[in-house]
């Protein structure tokens, strides 16, 4: 099976870095499938579980917006933020729901606020389902 590499670096850290078989990721135009010898292609992302096949075996990985890069046989997902399932503290991430929850019952919908919990809503879920996927 060839391979390409796959790394998913954030401001802080690189998250992964290591040779894969797919990557499928929900980018601005739907869902995109990526295998060894696609071509170049850039494309923002939003708050998404990228699912990465690696060794025959599939895994999720939470991505908070960004943007994923194909060049040659390199994929680049440059992201706010990412975390493997292994990494993410399901009780953190259902305390922030809860928290985005409550301000989004409080909020008029034309509250800047409101933008920001939804968002923060979506995080946490993304969260919570890519650490349930393990
Ligand atoms: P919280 O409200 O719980 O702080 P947040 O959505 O505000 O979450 P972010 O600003 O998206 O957090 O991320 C800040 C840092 O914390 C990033 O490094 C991110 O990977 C990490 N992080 C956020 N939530 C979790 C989680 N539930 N488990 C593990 N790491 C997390």
């Amino acid at each position: 099976m060839s391979t390409m590499q796959l790394d998913i670096v954030t401001p802080e850290r690189t998250v992964y870095s290591e040779q894969v078989e797919m990557v499928i990721a929900r980018a601005a135009e739907g869902d995109i499938g990526i295998l060894p010898h696609h071509s170049p292609f850039v494309s923002p992302l939003k708050i998404t579980a990228v699912r990465v096949k690696k060794d025959g075996k599939e895994f999720l990985v939470a991505i908070s917006g960004g943007f994923i890069e194909v060049r040659g046989d390199k994929v680049t997902i440059l992201a706010e933020t990412a975390e493997l399932p292994q990494d993410i503290d399901v009780e953190r991430a259902e305390a922030a729901k809860e928290r985005a929850e409550k301000r989004l019952a409080d909020k008029k919908k034309e509250d800047i606020d409101f933008k920001r919990a939804q968002l923060a809503l979506d995080k946490a879920i993304n969260r919570i389902k890519v650490a349930r996927s393990r």
